[in-house]
C-alpha cells in the first residue's frame, strides 16, 4: 500500500467534566510517545478551565512542537451558537458579530499554548460561511472539520482563499471509543476501507473528541439539547467512564495508533498536509483560457474548471480570466489571481433570457476585468447604464459565448448552473444538530454558501 497521509485532530470543547482533562492528557501521551503529530481544536471555555484547574502537565503537552492548535468557538454548544447567532447576518454583520463575540476566546487560546492558531473547525453542525471572512482577520489559515458542506468528498480545497479540509466526508475516520474492543475493530475497517478506495491525492481526515473517551454521552446533549441553557451552576456532569475502563480504551487507541503506523499509514501535521497540495499552474496560456470558455459557454456545467491535475481555478477565478480574454485579446500570459466571492445575495440571481450586442458584452467584460484587479474581488452584480444588471454567472457565460462565437450576439440568462448550487448544508444532507434551537433552519447560510461557492478550488498532490 502506498503511504496514505492521515492528519489526526482533536475537538477539544468538555469544559464541564474535569475527566475530559484527563483524558486529554492520556491521549496526547499517547501521541507524544510515538511521535505521531494531533491538531488539537480547542474550546476558549476549555482552555480557560485548564488554567483555572492548573493543569500545566497539559499545556506543557501542547507546547510541544509535535501538537498544533485549532480554536472550536469560544462556547461551542452555549447558545446562541455561532450558526445560530448569525442565522439570519448579511456578510458584513455576519463576520463583524463572528469577531466581537469569539476573538477573546481565541486570543486566550494563543496565549496559552504559546503558538499560533492554525485551523478552525465549527462545533458539531453548527456552520456558519461568515467565519471564512473571519478567519481572514484573525489570520488563521485552515478550515478542519468533519461535515458535509462546501468542498471536494476526496480531496483538499481552497475556499476564500484559505485552506480547507471540510468536505472530505468520503475521507472521514474517526475511532468509535465508547464502543471499547469493537470499536477499535471498527477504527480498523474503516481505515482498511479508505486506504482501498481513496483517488490519489486524499488525505484521511480523523476526527475524535477527548470526551468519547471520558463520558458514555455527549456532555453537551446533557445541557444546552434544543436551545436549551442550562445556567452554570446548574450544569450536569457525567455520566463518567469508570477510571480504569477509561484508561483501558485509551490502550486500545494505542494500540489503533501502532497498527495503523505498521500499515503503512502516514500520520502529518496540518502544517504538513498545507506543503503536499496546490491548485497547479499560476500562469495560462490562451488556449487554456479558451478551454474554460468552451466549458462556460453552454450555461450548464458547474463553475470551477479543472479537467485535470495541471490547473484548477474557482468559477470567480474563470470569470475574470473569461473577461480579460474578451477584453485583451492580444493578453498572454494569463496570471491567476485569488479572487475573492462576491459577497451580496444578488449573485445568485438567476434573471430573464436576452441578447447582449458582441460590443456591449466585450465592454463589460473590461469593465468587470478592471474591477477585480483593482478590488481582488468578484462583484455581486454587473450594472452599466442601458442595461438590466447582470449575475456574475449570466456575463461569465456571456463572455464565454463570445470568445467561442465572435461574431454572434450572445444571449445570456436562462442559465441552468449557479456555482454552489451543490452546496450540501442545511436541509440538504446535514441533519439538523441535536442541540440547535429546534426553529433554527440554515437557510440563509446555505445560500450564503453558495456565494462562498464562487471561491472554492480542488487542491492536488503537488507531484501528481
Ligand atoms: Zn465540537
Amino acid at each position: 500500500m502506498p503511504c496514505l497521509p492521515i492528519l489526526f485532530w482533536w475537538d477539544t470543547e468538555d469544559f464541564i467534566n474535569p475527566e475530559s482533562d484527563d483524558a486529554l492528557h492520556l491521549l496526547l501521551l499517547e501521541h507524544k510517545k510515538r511521535g505521531i503529530p494531533g491538531v488539537f481544536k480547542m474550546v476558549g471555555r476549555k482552555t480557560r478551565v485548564l488554567l483555572e484547574r492548573h493543569r500545566h502537565d497539559i499545556v506543557e503537552l501542547l507546547e510541544d512542537d509535535l501538537f498544533e492548535i485549532g480554536y472550536h468557538t469560544d462556547g461551542h454548544s452555549v447558545h446562541p451558537t455561532i450558526a445560530e447567532y448569525t442565522e439570519h447576518c448579511d456578510w458584513q454583520t455576519g463576520v463583524s458579530e463572528i469577531l466581537r463575540r469569539e476573538s477573546e476566546g481565541l486570543d486566550i487560546t494563543r496565549e496559552a499554548f504559546g503558538k499560533e492558531v492554525l485551523c478552525y473547525g465549527q462545533p458539531g453542525a453548527s456552520y456558519t460561511p461568515f467565519v471564512y471572512g473571519a478567519m481572514k482577520v484573525w489570520g488563521i489559515p485552515a478550515y478542519l472539520g468533519n461535515a458535509v458542506y462546501l468542498g471536494d468528498p476526496c480531496l483538499p480545497s481552497q475556499i476564500g482563499g484559505l485552506f480547507s479540509l471540510a468536505g472530505l466526508h468520503s475521507a472521514h475516520a474517526g475511532f468509535p471509543a465508547r464502543l471499547g474492543d469493537e470499536g477499535l475493530a471498527r477504527a480498523k475497517a474503516r481505515l482498511e476501507k479508505l486506504a482501498d478506495s481513496l483517488p490519489r491525492g486524499s488525505l484521511v481526515s480523523h476526527g475524535n473528541h477527548p470526551n468519547e473517551w471520558s463520558l458514555e454521552t455527549w456532555w453537551d446533549e446533557m445541557n444546552f439539547v434544543k436551545g436549551n441553557c442550562t445556567p452554570p451552576e446548574k450544569y450536569v456532569t457525567g455520566p463518567a467512564v469508570a477510571k480504569a475502563e477509561m484508561h483501558r480504551r485509551i490502550g486500545l487507541f494505542g494500540e489503533y495508533l501502532d497498527w495503523l503506523t505498521a500499515k503503512g499509514f502516514c500520520p502529518v501535521s496540518l502544517r504538513q498536509a498545507f506543503s503536499l497540495v496546490d491548485c497547479g499552474k499560476g500562469r495560462l496560456d490562451r488556449d487554456d483560457v479558451m478551454a474554460v470558455a468552451r466549458k462556460w459557454a453552454p450555461g450548464d456545467a458547474d463553475g470551477y474548471y479543472d479537467p485535470d491535475r495541471r490547473i484548477s481555478l474557482s468559477a470567480a477565478q474563470c470569470v475574470h480570466l473569461l473577461a480579460r480574454a474578451l477584453a485583451h485579446p492580444d493578453a498572454r500570459p494569463f496570471s491567476v489571481l485569488p479572487v475573492e466571492a462576491p459577497v451580496y445575495l444578488e449573485a445568485l440571481e438567476t434573471g430573464q433570457a436576452e441578447a447582449l450586442p458582441p460590443a456591449r458584452i466585450a465592454e463589460l467584460a473590461a469593465m468587470v476585468a478592471d474591477r477585480i484587479e483593482k478590488t481582488g474581488m468578484l462583484p455581486s452584480r454587473i450594472q452599466t447604464p442601458g442595461l438590466p444588471a447582470l449575475s456574475p454567472a449570466r456575463l461569465g457565460v456571456a463572455v464565454a459565448r463570445q470568445l467561442c462565437l465572435p461574431d454572434a450576439p450572445a444571449t445570456v440568462g436562462s442559465l441552468r448552473f449557479q456555482p454552489g448550487e451543490e452546496v450540501k448544508t442545511y436541509g440538504k444532507n446535514v441533519g439538523p444538530w441535536s442541540i440547535h434551537r429546534p426553529d433554527f433552519t440554515g437557510e440563509n447560510l446555505r445560500r450564503y454558501t453558495q456565494l462562498l461557492a464562487w471561491s472554492f478550488r480542488r487542491m492536488f498532490l503537488k507531484d501528481a
